[in-house]
């Protein structure tokens, strides 16, 4: 990454500013019911700590749109950090004011203040409106350091203008980094045969991804309920499946496009229907070449599919998966998913697997640690695969700001 990391910024004695992704959800008692997001900070947030520096952690959580709500305040997760670091996390009852500059003022080496909601204040997510907003959260703070990848895409105070407030001395954390790293390599230098795998709902939310990795990929594989509006495209009958009639003059064009470069583009030979969708559905296996019929709804790739896809991918080099390949929260129609994630375990090659709904299916499968990278992003991850870069990236120092400055 050309962008200044946190390793670089001599923190001792320093406070950092970091904002986090503390998005977690909460039950209706508030407690924490997936501290991921939490963990997935710590080695940042203790490295600042170890270095002799004291952190000012920011966060959203949920919507509040501007408004307090006292069930999306941060404290529950100020008591999962407390407890994870052995040490106390002053909680802040704002997320700007004088009472909260005076507590960052008076912070001393090794400790952490948290901020309230960030998405208290209109500021945070309409920043032109409130510069105010940023300049306060900047206030008594000697760096910025974004460590919220997945928030990365928004045009928010916390992540495209405060950072601005620190020239020279805003930085990318050690997760930031990995995600970068490990996308940018895929999507600029990949080993090859590299396989982008892609399905979940809608096509229209993945047009961008799909038309930016035809530019990169040996062969596209498509599934999920995508995949009807391309068998539409090829004139095939899908019954009541999944299908956006708006997209299909794109889906059209991404057909082309993939047959003019030659590129491999791989969609279901079979699929699994059914009628009425339920944990005990009756399925019907329907060949799509002759199509779905008039009452059936497809819901998952079928057994042909399952192995044309798992066989196909076994000489790739880099895998990037995004999107279930059938609706797997139902149990029969959890097998695509199922067996496409067994299979990418078993390659010798990098998988990477980014999008909300395939890394719930990963760890459903208790699969995920057999991912070379599995991103935390959701539409940050989409985003980056379209544009190879993202505002709250844009928005950090270079390297040599701070490599100049030293000379
Ligand atoms: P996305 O957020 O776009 O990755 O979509 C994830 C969702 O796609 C999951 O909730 C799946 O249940 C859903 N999905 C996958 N395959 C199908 C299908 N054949 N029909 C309808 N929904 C599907």
């Amino acid at each position: 990454m050309d962008k200044l990391s946190l390793r670089e910024l001599p923190v001792a004695g320093k406070n950092v500013l970091m904002r986090v992704d503390f998005n977690v959800p909460l039950d209706n008692d508030l407690t924490i019911q997936d501290p991921t997001r939490i963990l997935a900070a710590l080695p940042s947030i203790k490295y600042v700590l170890e270095q002799g520096g004291a952190l000012i952690l920011m966060s959203h959580l949920g919507r509040p749109r501007g408004v307090v709500y006292t069930d999306l305040s941060l404290k529950p997760c100020a008591h999962a950090l407390s407890a994870l670091l052995s040490k106390k996390v002053i909680m802040a009852p704002d997320t700007c004011g004088e009472e909260v500059e005076d507590l960052k003022e008076k912070l001393k080496p090794g400790e952490v203040l948290l901020l309230e909601n960030l998405r208290f204040h209109r500021g945070e997510e309409n920043p032109d409106e409130t510069l105010s907003f940023s300049k306060s959260l900047a206030k008594n703070a000697d760096f910025y350091v974004n460590e919220a990848f997945a928030c990365s895409h928004r045009h928010h105070a916390s992540i495209t203008e405060v950072p601005k407030l620190f020239p020279g001395k805003a930085a990318g954390g050690f997760l930031l980094e990995k995600e970068v790293t490990f996308l940018s390599k895929a999507l600029t230098n990949p080993d090859r045969p590299f396989y982008a795998i892609i399905g979940g709902a809608k096509i229209s939310t993945k047009m961008g991804e799909i038309h930016a990795l035809l530019e990169k990929v040996d062969a596209l594989l498509i599934g999920g309920g995508m995949a009807y509006t391309f068998l539409k495209a090829r004139g095939k009958a899908i019954g009541k499946s999944l299908y956006e009639a708006d997209f299909l003059g794109q889906a059209i064009e991404i057909l082309e496009k993939a047959s003019q470069r030659k590129i491999p583009l791989l969609l279901p030979l079979d699929t699994l229907g059914t009628k009425v969708l339920s944990e005990d559905a009756k399925i019907e296996i329907f060949d799509t070449e002759k199509g779905i019929a008039d009452d059936y709804q497809g819901l998952d790739i079928g057994p042909k599919t399952i192995k044309y896809f798992c066989e196909f991918i076994q000489n790739a080099k880099t895998v990037l998966w995004n999107g279930p390949m059938g609706v797997y929260e139902f149990t029969p129609f959890a097998n695509g998913t199922k067996h496409l994630a067994e299979s990418l375990k078993g390659l010798k090659a990098t998988t990477i697997v980014g999008g909300g709904d395939s890394i719930a299916a990963l760890n459903e499968l208790d699969l995920a640690s057999s991912m070379t990278h599995v991103s935390t992003g959701g539409g940050a991850t989409l985003e980056f695969i379209e544009y190879g870069t993202l505002p709250g990236i844009e928005a950090l120092s270079l390297k040599e700001s701070v490599n100049s400055k030293q000379k």
